[in-house]
């Protein structure tokens, strides 16, 4: 790892100023459990890094009855065991267990988690891959070679790495938004617009500026949340990234079809990934085992598998499928 400053403000406005006067390169440090990883890789090589991760401004979680709002430095544990969000949101919850480790989830923060970066062997590799993403120009190893774990949807002709985190997964499935703060003071991002398809730049992954801070994350209150579920597949049953993943949330009207529809897929995209065609198959319609694979197989209607991962198709059709039917009996409780 190469040398660098440790900056610890001890508190947001000193966070600004820090963020002011940084030099270029410079990173925001909150867990660490991501960024040090890619420092040790030399794949990140900051000057400096400023920790936020003791600013007590950041370290909230408030369910009320119009919105969820967590702050950034809330530790993925404690979001993932709070009682309201395991009662309401279901699926929030069990994307943050069913990531990393214990150990992780104590340290990691939901803010950070957001923006951890792909799992790609030949991104984490060394120089000596073919990689856009780490050297851009130099071409894509995955294109052609070892791609079991690489992105069905939302790929590019330079990229196909998978976004690897599940609590974006669930957020975008319930219209989440991320507060940020910077220079410019503070905006919100719709989560559904905070990642980027790789395209012609796979190093641009998010919508963030250098000196952007993510605050906070606002979701809306739903009567979906309750029945809602996120389900994880993946090659051991513990700390292994999603081979397929889905978040899923329903309700039903008096007549027992379902009136509202949440579907996002994780592990098989580019980014976090509605599926809102597949929630449309659903809306006035019976749940039934026909009617849920049906929606499974139009989110994956524009999947491009590539020499490897091709099973993951029907892997992620059964799996929508399945969490549809979780969350069907968690709504009709
Ligand atoms: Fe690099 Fe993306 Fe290709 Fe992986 S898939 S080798 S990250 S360009």
């Amino acid at each position: 790892m190469r040398p660098f400053t440790y900056i610890a403000p001890q508190t947001l406005d000193a966070t600004l100023d820090a963020l002011r006067t940084a030099q270029p390169g410079t990173k925001i440090l909150a867990g660490g459990t991501t960024l040090y990883d890619l420092m040790k890789l030399d794949i990140e090589t900051p000057p400096a890094v400023i920790d936020v991760h003791r600013l007590v401004e950041l370290d909230t979680i408030d369910p009320s009855e119009r919105e969820l709002v967590f702050g950034a430095g809330a530790r993925m544990a404690d979001v993932a065991d709070h009682p309201a969000i395991r009662t309401d949101y279901p699926a929030l919850s069990e994307s943050l267990w069913r990531a990393a480790s214990q150990q992780l989830r104590n340290m990691a923060t939901v803010g950070g988690n957001l923006l951890q970066r792909t799992r790609c062997a030949y991104f984490r590799g060394g120089p000596e891959f073919p990689c856009n993403k780490r050297t851009p120009g130099s071409g894509c190893a995955a294109i052609g070679g070892q791609d079991r774990g690489h992105a069905l949807l939302g790929g590019s002709d330079s990229c196909i790495a998978t976004y690897p985190g599940d609590f974006a997964i669930a957020l975008i499935a319930f219209d989440a938004t991320v507060d940020t703060l910077g220079p410019n003071g503070e905006r919100s991002v719709p989560l559904a617009e905070l990642h980027v398809e790789p395209g012609e730049d796979p190093t641009r992954e998010h919508v963030l500026a250098p000196d952007e801070l993510i605050i906070r994350i606002r979701v809306p209150a739903t009567p979906a949340g309750r029945g809602s579920t996120y389900l994880k597949i993946r090659d051991r049953e513990s700390y292994a990234f999603a081979l397929a993943s889905a978040a899923a949330g329903l309700t039903f009207d008096a007549d027992g079809m379902i009136n509202e529809c949440r579907i996002a897929l994780g592990g098989v995209a580019t980014r976090p990934w509605r599926a809102t065609e597949a929630e449309q198959t659903l809306i006035g319609q019976r749940l039934t085992p026909q009617t849920a694979r049906h929606a499974g197989e139009v989110a994956f209607a524009a999947a491009r598998p590539g020499t490897h991962n091709g099973f993951r198709v029907e892997l992620g059709i059964r799996t929508v499928a399945d969490a549809l039917r979780t969350a069907g009996e968690r709504a009709t409780r």
